[in-house]
Parts: C-alpha cells; sequence; structure tokens
C-alpha cells in the first residue's frame, strides 16, 4: 500500500512530499486511511518552529522535543484499513475521529485523564506523524471516536479547533447563562467558540474581531454583536455593551494587545480565558489582580472526555454554524499560506 505525507523537513522551508510503504500496525496500532484532515492555525507555528514571547525573543519549538521530518496535521478523520494483533474495540471499515492529544499515559496529567496536558505529549501531527498524508497510524483504538452522523469533513476540526473552543467555555459555564461571553477573534477555532457558547446557553455572545468579513461572519455563526478590536475605544465599546465590563472573556488570538484588551474590559472579578497562540507579551500591574479580582488563566486543546461531551452535545444539538471548505490533499501548502495571510473564513479540511 503506497503512502503519501506532506513533511516539514527544514523548519519555515517548504513542505516536502514523501511517498513510500504505508506502516504496518504494530501491537495495539490501528492504521487509518485518512478521510479528511483539518488546517489548523496552530501548524503555522510548527512549521516556522517557534512562537514568539516578546521582546524579540522565541521559543524554539525543535528544542521542546518537537522532531523532524514531521507529518503536520492533527485533526484528522479516517477510515480503519489494517489493526495491529492486539487491537481491540474497532474493526476494518469503521470511520473514526482521533483524538491527536494522546500523553504517555503514566503521569500525573494522564493519570486524572487530562492527556492534552502531559508532560512527555506525544500529540499526533506535533510530536509524531499526523494526517496531512493518505494515511495515520494511532497508538490504541481509545483515541479514536464514533462520528455518527457527522460526515468526515465536518467532524474532523471538533479534534483540535472543537475541543479547544469546548474546553474553553467549559472554564467559564457557571457565567454563560447570565452574563454575556465576550469572544476575541473569530478565526476558525474562535467562531467555533461563538457557535458552541450559544449551543451552551449563551444568551449574549460579544465578538471581537479586527477584520470586517471576520466580525460578519462571527453573526452568522451566532454572536449577537461584533465589535471591531482594533477601534480606539474598543474598550469603552465591550464595557459598554457587557454593562460595565466582561465578566468572561477568551481569547483566541492570544497577543499582547488582545490579552491587554481583554484585561482592560474585564469587571472586577472577571475572567479572561488566554486560548489563541499569536504570541506576545504584556505587562500587568500586580495590584490589578487582587484589587479587580481578576482571574487570568489559559486553556490548551482539550481532555478524552471533553472530546466526547463535545461529539454528545454535537449530535444533539446539529453541527456549530462555521463554513468549511474542502481541498485535496496535495493542496496543504496553499492552505496553509491562504491560512497565514487571514484569508481563510472558518476551516479548510483537506480530502484525498
Ligand atoms: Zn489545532
Ligand atoms: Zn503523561
Amino acid at each position: 500500500m503506497r503512502m503519501r505525507s506532506y513533511q516539514v523537513c527544514q523548519c519555515g522551508s517548504p513542505l516536502q512530499r514523501s511517498e513510500g510503504e504505508a506502516p504496518t500496525p504494530q501491537g495495539t496500532q490501528v492504521l487509518l486511511k485518512v478521510l479528511a484532515a483539518g488546517v489548523c492555525h496552530s501548524d503555522l507555528h510548527i512549521w516556522d518552529g517557534y512562537y514568539e514571547i516578546g521582546g524579540g525573543k522565541q521559543l524554539n519549538l525543535v528544542d521542546r522535543g518537537i522532531k523532524l521530518p514531521l507529518t503536520m496535521g492533527h485533526e484528522n478523520v479516517g477510515e480503519v484499513i489494517a489493526v495491529g494483533p492486539e487491537a481491540t474495540g474497532v474493526k476494518v471499515g469503521d470511520i473514526r475521529l482521533a483524538n491527536p492529544w494522546i500523553g504517555c499515559g503514566e503521569c500525573a496529567a494522564c493519570r486524572r485523564n487530562e492527556e492534552n496536558l502531559c508532560v512527555k505529549p506525544r500529540f499526533l501531527g506535533v510530536f509524531s506523524q499526523g494526517g496531512y498524508s493518505t494515511h495515520l497510524v494511532v497508538p490504541h483504538a481509545r483515541h479514536l471516536f464514533d462520528i455518527g452522523s457527522l460526515s468526515p469533513q465536518q467532524a474532523a476540526p471538533l479534534a483540535c479547533s472543537g475541543v479547544t473552543a469546548y474546553a474553553a467555555l467549559k472554564k467559564v459555564q457557571a457565567t454563560l447563562a447570565t452574563d454575556p461571553v465576550v469572544v476575541i477573534g473569530a478565526g476558525g477555532v474562535g467562531m467555533m467558540g461563538i457557535a458552541l457558547a450559544r449551543m451552551m446557553g449563551a444568551q449574549q455572545v460579544i465578538a471581537v474581531d479586527i477584520d470586517p468579513l471576520k466580525r460578519e461572519a462571527a453573526l452568522k455563526a451566532g454572536a449577537t454583536l461584533a465589535i471591531d478590536g482594533g477601534a480606539s475605544d474598543a474598550v469603552a465599546l465591550i464595557q459598554q455593551a457587557t454593562g460595565g465590563g466582561s465578566v468572561a472573556t477568551l481569547d483566541f488570538v492570544g497577543s499582547g494587545p488582545t490579552v491587554d484588551l481583554a484585561i482592560a474590559a474585564a469587571i472586577k472579578g472577571g475572567s479572561v480565558v488566554v486560548v489563541g497562540l499569536y504570541g506576545g507579551a504584556i505587562t500587568l500591574p500586580t495590584p490589578y489582580l487582587p484589587m479587580r479580582a481578576l482571574t487570568l488563566r489559559g486553556s490548551y486543546v482539550g481532555s478524552h472526555s471533553e472530546l466526547a461531551e463535545l461529539l454528545a452535545l454535537v449530535n444533539q444539538q446539529g453541527l456549530p454554524a462555521v463554513p468549511i471548505s474542502t481541498r485535496p490533499l496535495d493542496e496543504v501548502s496553499t492552505a496553509l499560506a491562504d491560512l497565514r495571510a487571514g484569508r481563510v473564513i472558518g476551516r479548510v479540511v483537506l480530502a484525498g
């Protein structure tokens, strides 16, 4: 069986097409034929090989354990085409969503079922080979989820953009029904956050984005109001829209200016959850935290049980209204270039 993959061989250089024999699954491994692979913004950082951390400094990802050559792609749905001798729970022909957030299985985080916070992660498409390929090996069938009545293209983005938005929203769930939630950044994950917020009971979702096209898309996805984050009075606009300040803000951009905006617009006792990995730095007067009783926290993808909850929610209430466009696998480089240039509304999914 021939396999074709697109790999990062050197950070920042064009992806290389590689061809070879598809691996034979060993032990508990499951081999999938990739049917759909979502293109995520975080792949741009993996490809570049670093995150900006402010002051001209960078966090180098090869130092953090990423090994090249790497096939990226962590939002994958595939058809089971072979299983290892010890694999149980799936059979050839099953169509499954792969949870990419696979840990070591042994550390404290893994033991409390938060493999997404593992200290020795094996995430598919990040620390091990992912789905920008015709085939994908998953180490164990327990990482595979039935997608019910969803199509592979619809289900794939739930593995990262979906569960990332869902897990962030869960951190402010207590106030969703009573207070407006502010969502900064209406890219792929932010749009998912807007749509899921409504499905999880939010009455008012205020989208903040600097791009008028993305504000318009946010309103279609379920936002009740859209504010220009680049406006000089953006803080006042958010305060006005929330009746004095934001109780809950999710920042799906995560740049210095967006986190500053989120903190400035928060009300006393408010929460700011930073999700986006755009990069940058903030300077925060320390008395703000106690005096304004602020909660500033991060959220990173989601756990196995959060992905299960999300799939149940989507099967019950329908899919979030996020536009999905499909492109062939061989266009992965142009799909990533479009994402970098800000030309993508919603999510691009590679197929075949
Ligand atoms: Zn992602
Ligand atoms: Zn672990």
